[in-house]
């Protein structure tokens, strides 16, 4: 097996450094830089954080030290020729930290009536120019290889939230088949040198990271199987696939506190696409340990704001004067500068500076969130930091 090859050089390091209860902090090397851990990535949907530039991605006030890339759009839109012609999607973008890409999977899923799925992929129509497209665990691994994006996930089959049984049971077995493709297909590209990301990293193969996905909406023994059959595949890191798409919050939670500490102790964890800072925390203290959500982009181009006390509605007619920021206890650069007044005035002028300067606010308060989580679990104050946090939040200011 390719896997042994790279066994004395990994892909990735993870070194776990405080624990309290189930919570983690720990460090993740990878070719392209070390990232504590619990952490949240921005989401680049097409090759972009959405309404915020790179140096800010990059500034102490934000500090992002991975973020996404969605291999669905990109294979789409500019295609992976371009991209390849250009040297990957990091010179492509002009970003030399870490990028996870996700396999296309839940792009696709979520496209519902227009895809068809069989035993060897998806077929589905592109939203771009209406053209029929067709990815599998095999052009997922070839498109991200392309992208040299530094962690690749598994092309999976995701079954929504409240998915009855035998729908996931034959869902989780095809994502669990798919993920074994995706491994041999994978090794494989990294084999032939397909990775456009490939660079000399100390200690590290230089090779692109793989990550399992784990399935089974809310059936938990479905979520073990699936487990179960990942790990036998044997991957750099483990994710939580198919939450947040439709089911009640407890039920993920249901799945989240149950499912967490299962995963491999000594692999990072991932739990996709959630979600709200309460239940960032709430999903560290069951062992999580990477996060990505589009909440602090979107809602900012919306103009909602996530504060330490609650969501704020920057439309809202009470701030028309209101010479506060918009979070008192936030230190990023727009609430240094600009009153809540300001920012509403934008927002209803339809300025793009509103979305600029929300997005920019939101994504430091989830990243100054997570900031406050590891170091309150390296001094064991971690259930108190929950408390408090959750309790702040509570008392909203709307
Ligand atoms: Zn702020």
């Amino acid at each position: 097996m390719t896997q042994d090859l790279f066994a004395s050089s990994p892909a990735l390091r993870f070194e776990i450094q405080a624990q309290d209860g189930n919570a983690r902090a720990g460090v993740l090397t990878t070719r392209r830089g070390v990232i504590e851990t619990p952490v949240f990535m921005p989401v680049g949907t097409a090759g972009t954080v959405k309404a915020i530039r790179f140096e800010e991605l990059e500034s102490g006030d934000l500090d992002a030290k991975i973020i996404l890339g969605n291999t669905y759009h990109l294979w789409l839109r500019p295609g992976i020729e371009t991209i390849k012609a250009c040297g990957g999607l990091h010179r492509f973008i002009g970003w030399d930290r870490a990028l996870l890409t996700d396999s296309g999977g839940f792009q696709v899923w979520s496209l519902g009536a227009l895809r068809k799925i069989t035993e060897e992929g998806t077929e589905f129509r592109s939203h771009v120019d209406g053209s029929m497209q067709f990815l599998s665990p095999e052009v997922s691994m070839e498109v991200q290889a392309a992208l040299g994006s530094d962690i690749v996930m598994v092309f999976d089959e995701c079954a929504p939230g409240n998915a009855a049984y035998e729908e996931t049971e034959k869902s989780v077995g095809l994502t669990s088949r798919w993920a074994r493709r995706s491994r041999m297909a994978f090794d494989r590209m990294q084999m032939n040198g397909a990775d456009t990301g490939h660079i000399e990293a100390p200690g590290l193969s230089g090779r692109q990271a793989l990550f399992g996905i784990i399935q089974g909406a809310s059936h938990l023994d479905l979520r073990h199987m699936s487990l179960e059959q990942t790990v036998e595949v044997g991957f750099d890191g483990y994710a939580i696939g198919g939450l947040s798409v439709g089911e009640e919050k407890s039920v993920m939670f249901d799945v989240i506190s149950d499912l967490a500490p299962r995963m491999p102790a000594d692999k990072p964890r991932y739990l996709m696409g959630v979600g709200t800072p309460e239940d960032l925390v709430e999903a560290v203290a069951n062992g999580v340990d990477m996060f990505d959500c589009v909440l602090p982009t979107r809602n900012g181009r919306t103009g909602q704001a996530f504060t330490c006390r609650g969501k704020l509605n920057i439309k809202n007619a009470r701030w028309v004067r209101d010479q506060r920021p918009l979070d008192e206890d936030c230190r990023c650069m727009v609430c240094r500068r600009h009153t809540r007044a300001y920012l509403r005035h934008l927002y209803l002028a339809g300025e793009m500076l509103a979305s600029i300067l929300l997005t920019h606010h939101n994504l430091a308060f989830f990243l100054d969130t997570m900031r406050s989580v590891r170091q309150s679990i390296r001094s064991g104050d971690f259930p108190k930091f929950r408390r408090e946090f959750t309790e702040r939040l509570d008392a909203n200011g709307e």
